[in-house]
């Protein structure tokens, strides 16, 4: 069978291994741990990192497609297999734009897609502006932000310079801070024949910046959820982006809808598709790399997924008690096989399947309060 590579073995790496066994591909994950979570499915070949050339020509030899779970490969290296023949999704394009919050926010608004008012601040110069149109607001770095790290709240212009300061004057976009309705989220596949599918739209809710739980389908009007899956399929087909992709929006009040950040890959809010739809978001990314057609998406039931963090797992590494889980016969638990539990870190979650999203939600609260 044709070997499919990926850089990373997180949990996004093993359940892309998981979805790419089953559908008969062999796969070698380029990860510094031998016992990444993707080891369970996946040859791995070890690198010190994602730059490493012998590793990449190891790839480049071994694989006939290439994808990423880490948003931050150098964008550089996926040029670089490209340069090799080899199919190579997202492309290292892409992957430079979603990585870069200045050149993300500025890509969706020039595709004539809102955004949050944002100013780019390549340097502390850039400050010295009238700034009363993003205040209050936040200061976000620019590069290497994830689960709300990376960012300051600030309410004057003298926050913002000691925020600045704070990140060492490195480039950031001060963003205005927007009074939030909801927070929901659209998977978008695009193959390299420009076929497209769309995943139907998830709620988030965070706590401490981490996903918290999802809803499908989103409580928001219909018609707000169509807009949401039309803007992030235009965004991918202005990216002319090959893969899996994530959208992250706000909905403000009057059904105002702005994009939020993009993710180059499957993502936290798409889970729900292991059990909640007829393709999951890990088969996807197999058919987009591969040039198949996208699979159906079609929410099959209501649905809620919970991230499982390491803060359920006692001090002494055992695990929550599962047997609410086990019992439930609607429910199906997913664990990533991290042997080490720390605070914040995902090991795991499940999805509760419903009726309707609030019985599907209201059993995962009390299945929460039980672990
Ligand atoms: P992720 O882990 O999703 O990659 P991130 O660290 O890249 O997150 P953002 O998505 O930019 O960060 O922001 C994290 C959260 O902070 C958002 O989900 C939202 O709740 C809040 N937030 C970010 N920007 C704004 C804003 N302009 N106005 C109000 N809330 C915001
Ligand atoms: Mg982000
Ligand atoms: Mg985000």
């Amino acid at each position: 069978p044709a070997m499919l590579g990926i850089l990373g073995g997180g949990q996004l790496g093993r359940m892309f291994a998981n979805a790419a066994k089953n559908m008969g591909y062999g796969v070698t994950v380029l990860d510094p741990d031998s016992h990444a979570p993707a080891a369970d499915f996946a040859d791995v070949h070890l690198c010190q990192s994602f730059t490493d050339p012998a590793a990449l020509q190891y790839m480049a030899s071994h694989c006939a497609a290439i994808t990423t779970e880490f948003e931050n490969v150098n964008a550089d290296s996926m040029r670089w297999l490209a340069s090799q023949g080899i199919p190579v999704s997202p492309s290292g394009d892409c992957l430079a734009i979603a990585q870069d919050r200045i050149a993300e926010k500025t890509f969706i608004r020039d595709a004539g897609l809102d955004v949050a008012p944002f100013l780019a601040v390549k340097n502390a110069g850039c400050l010295d502006t009238d700034l009363s149109a993003y205040l209050p607001g936040i200061l976000k770095t620019a590069r290497l932000g994830y689960d709300g790290k990376g960012q300051i709240r600030v309410k004057t212009l003298d926050d913002v310079r000691f925020a600045h300061a704070e990140m060492k004057h490195q480039p950031c976009v001060l963003e205005k801070m927007l009074s939030l309705h909801r927070e929901i989220s659209a998977i978008v596949t695009r193959t390299r024949a420009g076929e497209i599918a769309c995943f139907p739209v998830a709620e988030n809710e965070h706590v401490n910046g981490i996903l918290d739980v999802s809803i499908v389908p989103a409580r928001v009007s219909p018609a707000l959820a169509e807009r949401a899956r039309s803007m992030a399929m235009q965004l991918a087909e202005k990216l002319d982006y090959i893969g899996v992709m994530a959208v992250e929006f706000f909905v403000l009040d009057n059904e105002q809808l702005v994009i939020n950040e993009m993710a180059p890959r499957p993502h936290n809010s798409g889970h729900y598709t292991l059990n909640a739809t007829l393709t999951t978001q890990f088969e996807q990314q197999v058919r987009a790399m591969c040039g198949l057609y996208p699979g159906k998406t079609d929410l099959l039931s209501p649905a809620v997924m919970v991230n499982l963090l390491g803060d359920a797992w006692q001090d002494d590494g055992s695990e929550p008690n599962w047997e609410i889980l086990m019992t439930a016969p609607n429910t199906k638990l997913h664990l990533y096989g991290k042997k080490l539990a720390r605070p914040g870190r995902k090991m795991g979650h499940f999805n509760v399947l419903a009726a309707s999203a609030d019985a599907a939600l209201e059993q995962a609260n009390a299945i929460k309060e039980t672990l």
